[in-house]
Parts: structure tokens; C-alpha cells; sequence
């Protein structure tokens, strides 16, 4: 037998080995094992099994590694594939479908083992400089493998020994499960009786997965197109609740912004009570390494069967796998930016597929891809029209800001329509949530009188001018300046300098102007600096403690606040003048998500949305809650000018710090792709164009857009390109199949 096996070391390819006699029984897809490559021994994992090679003289495996290989087949499988597919290298999918923390263990986890610091009381005892270090790193972690610590402190296990002695620190053996969630008092919860849209919703998925246990193919991924607030969580949960019930596991994937305590605490307190307290497993970004590596286990032991997590859970080792769930399936944020550039979306159809399992994508907005594979028979769509507490949509009134504009200098932030709505809610002590997606105070600072504008020096971008850290910075790169007095320009110095645009620390500065009895908070990402501001914010305004809550996109999507009777949407359509077909689409997802977040509660709610395109079909369609309308008129500009769902688009970047090479590396690629696909019908190649930021991070960007209706295939020979026809020093190509974002 032979193996194919995926280095660790970046190859690009994989490698086939003989199977020696003594270990065909421990060699299986997904084995890690040691193999000899050239003088050196390497670490890989095996990928497939197959019964010849092209190549003679195979060198053997030297050993297997752990005893349980760590990743299902399935899952490998799904990994080879997203390698071709995306173009990516074996062992980059490879590491995206093991995390870090699982792969570098060395020996199974029962036996590691592990340094805790222990409480000092009274004074420090006399620690020699060696065993200071080490002290050092024990304090500050309180908790880590003794291998890590040793390979951190550059010291030996004789040294942590000796710390032991002094009572500072414990070393252990025991199996230690992190759980994240320990500390949380969850109040379980019972199955809520539904309503005939829910219970329509779930025969159906349910009867899916019935019919996908016998021998007929599975089919039919769903799209389950709920209102915001409709109840499409008590239909996962019933859904989770029968794929248990037939011995199944399930997958479900939230955007990482969604995965907050609340969301997880949903499904833990319907599933895990008593004895199946590890029934849920959590895995996302912001898991230590420890508990990453626990949760891991505990799923491929098959202890946790449910697993919530972000993007990555999609490659969850669940098996049996019964049903997965992609909630607010249209969010961006499933797409991974960096290779391998998945879709955590479409790769949960395609497992969904391989595996027999129910595939449930979820969308109060769905994505237009989405939605047309339900027009075209692909998926099912099943409908949840109404709130489920039979709370009304909220009224969406459109403000028309260019009247405003036209009495005020400078930009409106406040409608009259809007201040007073504001007021209102003070008077009435209701709450209100305003929305602006942009942090900063104002997004530019230009001089009337010469033109100057601060713009970073790294990427082609103007700077942000951020009024408490009285900084201007990139929002791209990160860097930092100092505000300037006068304007920089040294034959103009005017002290006049002006600020232009708006975020959204400036509209929380203007509300403590005009409301100053209020009690305002912003909440972005300049305001959220540690983990635990989120919950803190949220728990507050909870519970009355703050009457208006400004903040980016981190609050639209998600909350449940029934004292919420007002959304003021500041610019709603600010994404519109994007360069990018999905500008449209976006725009009207944002407005819809936002303005669900009014009136869940008893009082009727209110959105209101400033506008200077006011009769935009996205703000339109949106104000009326119409998705259909949007979907019908929207489908229809794409098919005109061959904008996926009507094609695919593979998106190349061409990156380097000479801008004339990276053009000219363009006109050469572009030619060569020609060559290369001249064959495939209908691919078609627009550019080689100057990215939408021409200029990011010191690199200039050059790009190639193709559109094709065989995507599988021009991934291929796009691939065995970038293998063939090496780039010139200093440029670097980037592919990106089906983006979601073409800046
Ligand atoms: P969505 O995810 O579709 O936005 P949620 O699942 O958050 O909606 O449900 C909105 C609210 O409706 C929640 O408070 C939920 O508990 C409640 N709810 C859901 N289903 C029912 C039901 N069948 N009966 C009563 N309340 C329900
Ligand atoms: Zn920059």
C-alpha cells in the first residue's frame, strides 16, 4: 500500500510513501506520521491511500504519531478539494483544517504536562536570574504545557522542577479540559411550541434528514428565509434536537461578529444540562490555544456532537454528521481573506453533500448566489414571513439629507425628522441605537485654501482623523500621525485646516451636544479594547443604563433589545458608491439587518434613514421590506452585465512595490492566461485594471478579473499556471476564487 502524504514543509504537492508491513494497520487518511525527505525526517499527514504509484523506489514511513488520527476523512477529503479549488497548496488547506493548537502536539493529550502558577502569598521566595525568567512567563500565563514553557524560557524541565519545590508553581498530569464557558450560569431551556411557518420549516429539514439515512442521494441544502426576529434559532435547535435523536452530530456556523456569549448561550442551555454538559463545543478566533485544543478533542472523541463556532468550524471532525447550519448566510465575513480563500458557505453545501448530512442556510437577507439556487430548483426555500411573537416590522421612513445639506454648512449629521424622534424617545425613556458605519470622527482632513489632504504615506487612502486619540490614522495600515495645527504645506501653512466627512465619534459628540442630559455610548472597535467591554456595553444598555447607542456594524446584526422603539440609520448610503457590483446588494442587507433591531419589544418601532440617493432601488426595496423586489430587479442588472449568479469571477492580484513591474507582470499574465484558456466557452478576462486601492501597505495592486461558467476547471489551469511560469522577483500573485470583496 502506499500513502500520499502532505509535508508540513511547504511544497506545494503531495508525496507518496510506502506503508511498511508493521504499521499497515495504524496508517489511515488522517494519520500524522514521520517521513523521511532528503537528509532531513519531516512531519506530514496522510491525505489518501492508494494501491500504485507513478513513482519507483518509494521510501517507507518512518512512524505514525498519536494514535487517533486527528482529522476525519471526509474532512481531508473536503480539503483536497478546497486546495484545487480555491488554488491553493495541500498543506495550507491542510493547516486550515487542523487548527495550530492540534497539530503541533506532539503525543496524545493525556500525557502532557502542565504548569500552573499557584497562588504567592507573603514575599517572593530568592530566585536565582535563570528561575526569575522562567517565574516570569509561569505569572504572567498562569497555565501552560510544560513543553511550551520549556521551549519558551529556553530552559529545562530541571529548572521548572526547582520552582516546584519552592511551592510556586504545580506540574501535573491530569487531563485538564479547558472550557471557556465555565464560569457561566446557564438556565436550560425547554422547546418553545411553534408557529405554522417554524413548524412547516422544520418538517421540512427534518424530512430531509430522514430521507437522507436511506439509500436515495441526499439532496437539497435549504435556504430558510426568515424576517429578523422570526424565529429561525427555535428551528435549528429543533433541527439540532432530532439529528441527536438519530445518533447525528451537527455544525453550526455564525459569523465571527454574531458569536457572542448570548448566541452560544442559546444553544448551551438547550443542550448542555446534566450529564451532557460537553455536548457543545465552541471553536473561534478568540479560544487560547489550551481550550482550542480541548474543544478539538472533545469533538473528535465524539463527546461534543453539537459544535457552534466561526468560519473555520465548517471543517469540524463531527462524525457522523447529520445537519449543518449556516446562519446569516449572506454575511461576508464566511469568505476567508488569506489562502486558502474558502467560502465557509459553499464549503458546508459541498460537506453537506459528501457527507448525507441536511445543509440549513439561514438569512433574513439571503445572498443573491443563494437565493437564485432556490429559483433554479437547486435548494429549497422555506419561509418564516412574520415575527414570531407577531411584533410588526418596524416603519422605515427615508429622510431625503439633501435638504438638509442645503440649509446646513458642511455635512448633516441629524435630520430634523431625526432629532426629534430622538427627543421623543428621551421623553418616553425608550432607547434608541444609531448606526453609521464608519469609526473616526471625520474621514478627511483637507486644506481649503491649497488642496492638501492627509493621506497615508503606505496606501492610497485618505487618513481618519480620531478626535479623543487626537491621531489621524490609516485605516488600512494602521499608521499614526500627529494632528496638525496649520496645514503641512510648507508654502501655504494655513491655520484654517478643515475636517471633512463624518464617523462615528463625531456623531457621539454631537449627541452630547444636543441631548447633553443623555446618556450616549459608542460602540466600534476604537471603543472595544478588551474582550470583556462588549458584554459590558450591551449588559448596560440592557438594562437601561444607557439611552442611545451609536456604533459601526458591530451593532447591527443579532441584538434582541424590546426597549429599542427607534434606528436611526446616519448614511445609509455611504457602501453605494463603492466600486464593486455587490454595492447594491450590501447596502440593502445593512438596512435591513439594522432595522430589525427596532421595536421587538411591545412598542412599535421606527427606523429611520438619511439618505442623499434617497430613491436608490437598495434604500427603496429596503424600506419596504420587499426582498423579492430587490432580488427581482437587482438579478436582473447582474444578468445584464454577467455578474455572478450568472457567472463566477477568479480574481488575480498582482502585488509588488515597483508600480511599473506590476503592470507590466499583469499585461504578461493576462496574455498568458489567454493561451490557457482560450478553450473554456464564455471565460472572459477584463483588465489587467489598477485595484479599486491602487495601493495598500507600500504595494501597488494591479488586477485581472475573469468570469467563467466552469469554474472548476479554470481554477485548475490556473493553478498548474502559477506552477509553470515563475514571477518576476518582487511581485507576488494572489488568487481569489468567487471574492466577495474586490478591493
Ligand atoms: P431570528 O433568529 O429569526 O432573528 P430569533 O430566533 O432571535 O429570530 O427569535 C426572535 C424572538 O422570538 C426570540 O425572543 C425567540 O425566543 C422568540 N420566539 C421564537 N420562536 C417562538 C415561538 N414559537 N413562540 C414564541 N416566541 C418565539
Ligand atoms: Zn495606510
Amino acid at each position: 500500500m502506499i500513502a500520499r502524504v502532505t509535508l508540513e514543509i511547504a511544497l506545494r504537492r503531495e508525496f507518496d510513501y510506502l506503508i511498511p508491513p508493521a504499521l499497515v494497520r495504524q496508517v489511515e487518511v488522517g494519520s500524522r506520521v514521520q517521513v523521511p525527505f532528503g537528509p532531513r525526517k519531516v512531519l506530514g499527514v496522510v491525505t489518501a491511500l492508494a494501491e500504485e504509484s507513478d513513482r519507483a523506489s518509494l521510501k517507507p514511513i518512518l512512524k505514525v504519531i498519536g494514535t487517533q488520527s486527528l482529522v476525519t476523512p471526509k474532512v481531508l477529503e473536503l480539503a483536497r478539494w478546497m486546495a484545487a479549488y480555491y488554488c491553493c497548496a495541500p498543506e495550507i488547506a491542510l493547516k486550515s483544517v487542523l487548527p495550530e493548537a492540534v497539530r503541533r502536539e506532539q503525543a496524545g493529550w493525556r500525557e502532557r504536562l502542565f504548569v500552573r502558577a499557584l497562588p504567592v502569598c507573603g514575599e517572593l521566595p530568592k530566585l536565582a536570574r535563570r528561575q526569575r525568567e522562567v517565574w516570569n512567563i509561569v505569572e504572567e500565563r498562569r497555565e501552560l504545557p510544560l513543553q511550551e514553557l520549556v521551549e519558551l524560557a529556553e530552559t529545562t524541565a530541571g529548572t521548572v522542577r526547582r520552582l516546584e519545590d519552592k511551592g510556586l508553581l504545580t506540574i501535573g498530569s491530569e487531563v485538564s479540559e479547558r472550557d471557556p464557558y465555565a464560569h457561566e450560569h446557564i438556565i436550560p431551556t425547554q422547546r418553545l411550541p411553534l408557529n405554522g411557518a417554524q413548524a412547516n420549516a422544520l418538517e421540512a429539514v427534518v424530512g430531509a434528514m430522514d430521507a437522507s439515512g436511506a439509500t436515495r442521494p441526499a439532496s437539497r441544502t435549504f435556504l430558510l428565509h426568515g424576517v429578523t426576529g422570526s424565529g429561525k434559532t427555535e428551528v435549528y435547535l429543533q433541527a439540532i434536537a432530532h439529528a441527536l435523536e438519530k445518533g447525528q452530530g451537527a455544525i453550526v456556523l455564525v459569523p465571527e461578529i454574531s458569536l457572542t456569549p448570548q448566541t452560544v448561550e442559546r444553544f448551551k442551555a438547550r443542550f448542555c444540562s446534566g450529564e451532557l454538559q460537553t455536548l457543545v463545543a465552541v471553536l473561534h478566533s478568540h479560544l487560547s490555544k489550551g481550550e482550542r485544543h480541548d474543544e478539538w478533542h472533545k469533538i473528535r472523541q465524539g463527546r461534543a456532537r453539537i459544535v457552534v463556532g466561526a468560519r473555520s468550524a465548517v471543517f469540524a471532525p463531527v462524525d457522523p454528521l447529520g445537519l449543518i447550519i449556516v446562519d446569516e448566510e449572506h454575511e461576508h465575513s464566511y469568505k476567508q481573506e488569506e489562502a486558502p480563500r474558502y467560502h465557509a458557505r459553499d464549503l458546508a453545501v459541498l460537506r453537506g453533500q459528501r457527507e448525507n448530512a441536511v445543509v440549513v442556510l439561514g438569512s433574513a437577507t439571503p445572498s443573491l448566489e443563494s437565493y437564485h439556487n432556490c429559483v433554479r430548483g437547486k435548494y429549497t426555500l422555506v419561509a418564516l414571513p412574520e415575527r414570531a411573537d407577531d411584533k410588526k416590522m418596524p416603519v422605515v421612513r427615508v429622510v431625503d439629507m439633501r435638504q438638509s445639506a442645503r440649509k446646513e454648512k458642511g455635512i448633516p449629521i441629524f435630520s430634523p425628522q431625526l432629532k426629534e424622534a430622538i427627543t421623543q424617545r428621551i421623553e418616553r425613556q425608550e432607547q434608541t441605537i444609531l448606526f453609521l458605519n464608519r469609526r473616526g470622527y471625520s474621514t478627511s482632513l483637507q486644506c481649503p485654501l491649497c488642496g492638501y489632504v492627509a493621506a497615508c504615506p503606505n496606501c492610497s487612502v485618505s487618513l481618519t482623523y480620531h478626535r479623543k486619540a487626537a491621531r489621524l490614522l490609516c485605516h488600512i495600515c494602521g499608521c499614526e500621525q500627529k494632528v496638525p495645527a496649520r496645514c503641512p504645506n510648507d508654502k501655504c501653512r494655513n491655520p484654517g485646516i478643515r475636517y471633512a466627512g463624518l464617523g462615528t465619534e463625531r456623531v457621539e459628540h454631537t449627541l452630547h451636544k444636543l441631548f447633553p442630559r443623555a446618556r450616549v455610548v459608542r460602540m466600534d472597535s476604537d471603543t472595544l479594547k478588551r474582550k470583556e467591554d462588549y458584554r459590558r456595553i450591551l449588559g448596560d444598555f440592557r438594562t437601561g443604563k444607557i439611552d442611545i447607542l451609536v456604533g459601526t456594524q458591530m451593532i447591527a446584526k443579532g441584538l434582541h433589545f424590546p426597549n429599542v422603539t427607534l434606528v436611526g440609520i446616519i448614511y445609509a448610503d455611504m457602501a453605494l458608491h463603492q466600486a464593486d457590483f455587490r454595492a447594491g446588494e450590501r447596502t440593502f442587507q445593512l438596512l435591513t439587518q439594522v432595522a430589525g433591531r427596532a421595536g421587538r419589544g411591545d412598542v412599535e418601532g421606527e427606523v429611520f434613514v438619511q439618505a442623499f440617493t434617497p430613491f436608490h432601488p437598495a434604500i427603496q426595496y429596503a424600506r419596504r421590506h420587499d426582498f423579492l423586489g430587490f432580488y427581482e430587479q437587482e438579478v436582473e442588472f447582474r444578468k445584464q452585465l454577467g455578474y455572478p449568479p450568472y457567472s463566477r469571477i477568479a480574481l488575480m492580484t498582482l502585488k509588488g512595490r515597483n508600480e511599473e513591474k506590476v503592470k507590466f507582470t499583469a499585461g504578461h499574465l493576462k496574455r498568458e492566461v489567454e493561451k490557457r484558456t482560450s478553450d473554456l466557452q464564455g471565460t472572459l478576462i477584463k483588465g489587467p485594471a489598477p485595484a479599486p486601492l491602487l495601493r495598500a501597505e507600500t504595494f501597488y495592486r494591479y488586477q485581472l478579473t475573469l468570469h467563467t461558467r466552469q469554474m472548476t476547471e479554470l481554477s485548475h489551469r490556473l493553478s498548474s499556471l502559477t506552477q509553470e511560469s515563475p514571477l518576476p522577483e518582487e511581485v507576488t500573485l494572489s488568487i481569489d476564487i468567487d471574492p466577495v470583496d474586490l478591493i
